[in-house]
């Protein structure tokens, strides 16, 4: 494998613990800990993204045990310099104190050609002294989960973290899935993702609530430095204008989950990266059955905070969260305000712009938001299949509309007979919108051919590909992910990929893996 650049940024400006102990314990006015990743017994390459690799400069001829030995974390390269970063976070809707990076560990911050930065992250190589009672491993189910949807949501155009490679560790790591009254033994594996910064709400959110000012603004101003090298200005107001372009960011990313129907399941502010990029693939899922209402975590007690039609407001909710962490160092509670309100403007535009793309609009307006609301109930009432049902309206015909493109998107015969009236009815309703909107036929096609996947990663199909990679067979996650690699196009012998759940995976759509 040929040499990264590093440049490692974080740890050379912002104070560290000063302890190299590994045991869990508070850590005060430092922003990371220096960390070795744990020896595995027999690390070996699983998958990994091309797309990735060529984003720090690597090809198919670094992949060798050089390669395997750097993100297993078993080998020191020059430059790298692990560590696992400080933070806090509010979970569930309070205040949860320090977390930090229990089973994440940077190797660094590398520069590629072109001057990019991307930190290089391992999940799952080991304790760390936020690991508190946990192992700081991952599973494979979890790994690939992580691995699969990151590259998925790259290719879907969806702002993201990315994931370079998978890696079994060739140790058998335990879990609380109790069956049969015992513990599992599952395959470990390390996911490597990457990001131009790992930064997350939560990292603002620690050193303000221990008042430890001087750290706050430090890192304030760290971040604005390195991450947002745009932005004009300085002091005060270019903090605002910080904290504005987070809210802008933010809202662009979930109006994207929204438009492609993913849920990410644990919106914590200690998941949500400052750079607005979906982060920490935990229980995320995907919507089959179109349910606003759904969430994919059955941990969430009472299957209201994460439920996908509650993203939009619970990332405000985090927002809000973010600003009272920066009042102190903002100090003009107004331009926060301005920042929120920013929020909630720029996600009403990204959403009427995805709007229009997914109905085929040149431009949606007012009036057209009581089509939208009645195809989202007539598509939860008669349980349509969220992404069948966009792709099928691609081939309605507004000259003679018909259910027919729908067809595949239904999952109960009895309910899609009991809404035929009102599918018809709708359907008139929405080409006579389309005769009169300004794009000709073909222009309307290739907007919603753009908008609306063919193929998202849907939660039975990543069971059958752990189930498979769990036999040692690679071959079902690679097939899948070359599918997944071009969403919007209709791939010949792919049918299966985007086909509706079967019956038989109903029972299996949520899940509690952390
Ligand atoms: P999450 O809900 O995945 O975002 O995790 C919340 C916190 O728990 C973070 O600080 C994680 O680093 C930590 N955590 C989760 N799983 C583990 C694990 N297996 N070992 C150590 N820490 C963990
Ligand atoms: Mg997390
Ligand atoms: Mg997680």
């Amino acid at each position: 494998m040929r040499p990264l650049h590093f440049d490692n940024r974080f740890l050379r400006e912002l104070p560290g613990d000063a302890s190299r102990d590994t045991g869990p314990r508070v850590v005060e006015h430092a922003m990371y800990s220096r960390v070795d990743p744990a020896r595995m017994p027999a690390p070996e390459l699983l998958a990994w993204s091309p797309e990735a690799a060529a984003r720090i400069d690597l090809d198919a001829t670094d992949i060798d045990a050089g390669f395997v030995g750097l993100f297993s974390g078993q080998h020191r390269v020059e430059g790298a310099a692990p560590f696992a970063s400080n933070y806090g976070g509010h979970q569930f809707g309070h205040w949860a104190g320090q977390l930090g990076d229990g089973r994440a560990i940077s190797l660094g911050e590398t520069l590629n050609a072109q001057g990019e930065r991307w930190e290089l992250q391992l999940k799952g190589a080991g304790r760390t002294p936020y690991s508190r009672g946990a192992d700081g491993r991952a599973v494979l189910r979890s790994s690939l989960r992580e691995f699969l949807c990151s590259e998925a949501m790259h290719h879907l155009g969806v702002p993201t973290t990315r994931a370079l490679c998978l890696i079994g560790t060739g140790e058998r790591v335990v879990r609380d899935m109790f069956y049969d009254g015992h513990p599992q033994h599952e395959p470990g594996a390390i996911v490597c993702r990457m990001a131009p910064s790992f930064i997350r709400f939560g990292h603002f959110e620690l050193p303000a609530s221990r008042g430890d000012l001087a750290l706050l603004e430090q890192l304030v101003e760290f971040t604005i430095e390195r991450d947002f090298p745009e932005l004009p200005g300085s002091g005060k107001a270019r903090r605002a204008d910080w904290f504005a372009d987070i809210c802008a960011r933010t809202a662009r990313m979930i109006a994207e989950w929204m438009r492609v129907g993913f849920v990410h399941g644990v919106m914590n502010t200690d998941n949500m990266s400052v750079l607005g990029l979906t982060i920490d693939y935990g229980p995320y899922g995907w919507i089959e059955p179109y349910d606003p209402d759904w969430t994919p975590n059955t941990t969430d007690a009472q299957r209201r905070r994460y439920r996908f039609g509650r993203q939009p407001d619970v990332a405000y909710w985090n927002l809000g969260c973010l600003a009272s962490a920066l009042a102190p160092v903002v100090d003009d509670d107004e331009a926060l305000r301005r920042g929120l309100q920013h929020y909630v403007d720029t996600l009403t535009r990204h959403s009427r712009h995805h709007h229009a793309r997914k109905l085929g609009l040149e431009h949606f307006g007012d009036d057209d938001l009581p089509l939208l609301q009645d195809l989202h109930t007539l598509m939860a009432r008669a349980q349509m299949d969220m992404t069948l049902t966009f792709r099928g309206l691609c081939d309605v015909d507004p000259q003679a509309p018909s259910c027919e493109p729908l067809e595949a998107a239904f999952y109960d015969a009895a309910l899609r007979a009991s809404h035929d009236e009102a599918m018809q009815s709708w359907l008139a309703r929405y080409a006579a919108r389309l005769r009169a909107d300004a794009w000709d036929d073909a222009t309307r096609r290739e907007h919603m051919l753009a908008a609306n996947p063919c193929y998202v990663p849907r939660n039975y199909l990543a069971q059958q590909a752990i189930e498979r990679a769990e036999q040692g067979d690679m071959q079902a996650l690679e097939d899948w992910l070359d599918v997944l690699r071009h969403p919007y196009t209709e791939q010949a012998g792919a049918e299966v990929y985007a086909a509706r759940r079967p019956a038989w995976a109903a029972q299996r759509a949520g899940c509690s893996m952390l």
